[in-house]
């Protein structure tokens, strides 16, 4: 990903900061397009991963809608070109400023994940003299096989609406005037890279949504969210994901009603592998039984690999040396700030630039203060032609 003239630029810059390969983002996004138009799906993108504004910017302008988790994500959407009629707003503990946020802007959809927000979101529209349109988000007990922080579909977890309170829901409904149900929402977690889970999901999504139709209530839409992973062992394999085998997996076996839509909420795959942190080796420690690599980048720059053992590639852009083994680690006061352990890196000194790679989603936008530390740089490939 990176050629001498580029890295020849890098070593002028104070590290640590993050780089954003916008052609990377461009070509994913033109890709996306596509496949999602083959099959008239809706694409809403979730702010969460990445809410940088010129990230932001480029991806309204492709006119896909934006998933929202806060009222401040609506607002940013909103500002940065996202059309009001495609957002969507989820997450399990909407404050009611954030509610009233939602309702103020019209917004497509709130994604509703339990009876007393139900009995919330229809007091505070009744109050504005509005009514919400909502998605039901289903706990759909479907294990998403990937890291337990990041599986969400399961009864054991926070999400959604449980199985056992589908007729409660039913009745609440009823009484609701100010509620209008349009759709049937899921999300069962994050970088999930088997398509077989997305078949589960299909197929206990069907089973759902005939249920809800035998007891009278109908779906404008579907959503089945998110979660397709990224390739962060070899980046460079599967720069661009795939989104044709993706959706081809719901365009078999999602069952669909007559004019029924279909949406998506994808994050990590628009964005992961454009992004790439940026560090400097500050001191090469000898260990017990290994080197510590000690970098300028730490957990408060890239939380990932502290917060759920996630694995980033991790590249010396600057050594050509024999390999040996090294613990990658950041300069802060916590065991758990480390980037990978043994990792095999060409002989590596102090000064030498290293790049953590798709560090696109979740990255910069969970960076934080800890240790008093200064916000690292961003930078863009086309500030670099
Ligand atoms: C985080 C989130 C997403 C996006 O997940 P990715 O794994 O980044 O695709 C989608 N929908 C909801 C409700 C989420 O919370």
């Amino acid at each position: 990903m990176f050629d001498k003239n580029i890295i020849n630029k890098f070593k002028k810059i104070k590290t640590p900061f993050y780089y954003y390969d916008l052609k990377v983002l461009e070509d994913t996004l033109t890709e996306l397009k596509k496949q999602s138009d083959k099959y008239s799906y809706t694409v809403h993108y979730a702010i969460k991963a990445n809410a940088n504004e010129r990230i932001l910017t480029l991806i309204s302008s492709y006119g896909f809608g934006a998933d929202c988790v806060s009222g401040n994500e609506i607002t940013k959407s909103i500002r940065t070109g996202f059309d009001k009629n495609k957002i969507v707003f989820a997450g399990v503990g909407k404050s009611d400023d954030e509610i009233m946020c939602g309702l103020k802007n019209d917004i497509f959809c709130f994604n509703v994940e339990s009876i007393q927000e139900l009995e919330v979101i229809n007091a505070l529209a009744a109050s504005v003299n509005k009514t919400a349109r909502v998605a039901l988000r289903i706990n759909p007990n479907v294990d998403a096989k990937t890291h337990q922080f990041i599986t969400t579909g399961l009864e054991e977890n926070k999400f959604g609406i449980n199985g056992w309170e589908f007729e409660d829901v039913i009745k609440k409904l009823k009484e609701l005037k100010h509620i209008e149900t349009i759709g049937l929402h899921f999300h069962i977690g994050s970088q999930i890279t088997d398509l077989n889970v997305f078949k589960g999901l299909c197929i206990r999504a069907n089973e759902i949504q005939s249920w809800f139709n035998d007891h009278g209530l109908e779906f404008e839409h579907i959503n089945v969210g998110g979660g397709l992973g990224v390739n962060y062992k070899e980046p460079d394999e599967n720069l661009i994901p795939d989104f044709n085998s993706f959706f081809s997996v719901f365009n078999k076996f999602l069952e669909l009603r007559g004019n029924q839509t279909l949406h998506f909420e994808l994050g990590r795959t628009l964005v992961a592998q454009c992004g790439s942190l940026i560090s400097k080796v500050l001191f090469v420690k000898e260990g017990v039984n290994t080197s510590f690599a000690i970098l300028d980048a730490g957990m408060t720059e890239l939380l990932r690999p502290a917060l759920y053992q996630s694995y980033h590639k991790i590249e010396n852009l600057t050594s050509e040396g024999d390999v040996q083994n090294y613990d990658v680690v950041g300069p802060i006061c916590e065991s758990s700030d480390t980037f990978g352990k043994s990792v095999k890196l060409p002989e590596t000194k102090r000064g030498d630039l290293i790049a953590i790679r798709s560090t696109g989603a979740y990255g910069e936008v969970m960076s934080f203060g800890y240790n008093l530390r200064d916000k690292a740089a961003v930078y863009y490939s086309d500030e670099f032609s």
